[in-house]
């Protein structure tokens, strides 16, 4: 094991930690990366509070608790067979029950979905909701397919899947390449197969027990966030700019929020490069942007081309001059120099929709300039947390109003942003959010470990 060693200091404890984790798990640099940022962070904590002082608390919050691997074998439109490869990491149960969305993902593997679970568990523990953290998915590549196609796949994949979850086992939801329209046939697949209707996945249609604003939630919530970071230094989103990456879920949603508070923004992306928009994104046109991407799928190159846009083929949206960034894709997409030259053209925060956006040389950068940065598991946070309201509202058998949840959305981000601030703060007014997320999340989840014992 990892196991951590008595009466060194911490920078050699988080190198000996870190190589002993990557020699017991070895090619899975995301999850390692992903660990390496905890652990930084919540060692020196560890270290001047006895009560976590257990070497085996950090050593088993590394250690999933349960990993399922299975083939998924479908038929596409041709007649030909398929095979993809599925997956769920159950990491930790400490809190609640399992939660975390799916990825459907040509990338997925074992790394990718290691790491997103282990973000989850701290994720989960900032919402103040009782989740565990668990992630999941497949290989499966949805663009090019037809819906009939995608409607086969979802339901291999909950024909093995379905064994393993339930509404107090374990709860997934959506991610990359996860929206409604999968959900619903992995919900009507686990329906039938287990004569069950129950609140056993999340971000399910509003006709069968989703929750209002569950869509828009994780990309309102890092808005939302912003916005507390910048009240905290007596500003205001209003009147500012704003570059995002992705045109998904959540950098549409996000969008949206933006607009709404006068934020001007001059950039979403895909994988096939950037869109640029000169006088900031109207609110028209990011609903034909949303039909495109959600109804077809299209590519942002072609609906550039349809709008008289720029497109910045195979470029990523970080030399745009801009106040604020919301990288909205996936992992890795702002490496070390891109965060400078964010940094260079005057760029004050970064709010990251999507998990681990930034790498840890980023990090550094943005550390460095004392920009304010709110990582993933933290301004992310709103999506599970909505999640954890429709969980809510499906045993209740009562669906809640917009409003209503909004305005949890609006307090848990608020709240999230407090704990970040108390553990994170300096004393200077300057608050490491990265430190602060890790610390909160952290205790809760070892709270409930040692009351539990050695489980
Ligand atoms: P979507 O599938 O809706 O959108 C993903 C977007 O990111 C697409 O525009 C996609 O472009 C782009 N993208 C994906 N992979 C890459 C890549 N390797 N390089 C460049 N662009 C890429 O996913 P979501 O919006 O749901 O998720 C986005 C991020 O937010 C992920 O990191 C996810 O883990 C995180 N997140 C999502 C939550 C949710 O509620 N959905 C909750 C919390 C975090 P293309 O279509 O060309 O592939």
């Amino acid at each position: 094991m990892a196991t951590l060693t008595k009466n060194a200091s911490v920078e050699n404890e988080v190198k000996k930690f870190i190589k002993r984790l990557s020699e017991r798990n070895p090619n899975e640099t995301e999850f390692i990366q992903a660990v390496e940022e905890v652990v930084e962070s919540i060692l020196p904590f560890i270290k001047n509070h006895k009560k976590y002082s257990d070497p085996f608390i950090l050593d088993r919050l590394c250690e999933p608790e349960r990993v399922i691997m299975f083939n998924i074998p479908w038929l596409d439109d041709k007649g030909n067979y398929r095979l993809n490869r599925g997956y769920r990491v159950q990491m930790n149960s400490a809190i609640g029950p399992y939660k975390g969305g799916l990825r459907f993902h040509p990338s997925v593997n074992l790394s990718i979905l290691k790491f997103l679970a282990f973000e989850q568990v701290f994720k989960n523990s900032l919402t103040t909701l009782p989740l565990g953290g668990a992630k999941g998915g497949a290989d499966f590549d949805p663009k090019g397919k037809t819906d009939n196609e995608i409607m086969k796949f979802c339901q291999s994949y909950m024909t093995e899947m379905y064994r393993y979850i339930g509404a107090d086992v374990d709860i997934p939801a959506g991610d990359i390449g996860v929206n409604e329209k999968e959900i619903g046939y992995m919900f009507g697949q686990y329906k039938r197969l287990k004569t069950q209707f129950n609140g056993v996945i999340t971000g399910k249609g509003l006709s069968f027990g989703g929750s209002p604003l569950r869509p828009e939630a994780t990309g309102y919530g890092t808005v939302y966030f912003a916005r507390e970071m910048l009240k905290k230094q007596g500003e205001k989103l209003d009147g500012k700019t704003a570059v995002i990456s992705g045109a998904g879920n959540v950098a549409l949603f996000a969008a949206e929020k933006l607009i709404e508070h006068n934020v001007k923004v001059l950039a979403v992306s895909d994988s096939g490069g950037f869109m640029f928009i000169k006088d900031g994104l109207m609110q028209d046109v990011l609903e034909k942007l949303m039909e495109f991407k959600f109804e077809k799928r299209g590519r942002l190159k072609k609906f550039a081309e349809e709008h008289n846009y720029d497109f910045y083929n195979g470029e990523k949206p970080w030399a745009v001059k801009c106040d604020m960034a919301f990288p909205c894709a996936t992992q890795n997409e702002i490496y070390g120099e891109e965060a400078q030259k964010l940094v260079d053209n005057g760029c004050k925060l970064v709010s990251e929709g999507a998990n681990m956006p930034s790498t840890k040389e980023a990090i550094d950068v943005f550390k460095k300039n004392k920009i304010l940065y709110g990582p993933g598991k933290a301004a992310n946070a709103g999506g599970v947390a909505i999640s954890g309201l429709e969980m809510v509202q499906n045993s209740n058998h009562r669906p809640w109003t917009r409003e209503e949840v909004n305005e949890e959305l609006r307090n848990i981000m608020r709240d999230i942003h407090d704990e970040c601030t108390e553990y994170g703060n300096d004393g200077n007014g300057f608050v490491d959010y990265v430190k602060g997320a890790n610390i909160a999340g952290f205790i809760k989840v070892a709270d409930a470990m040692i009351a539990q014992g050695l489980v």
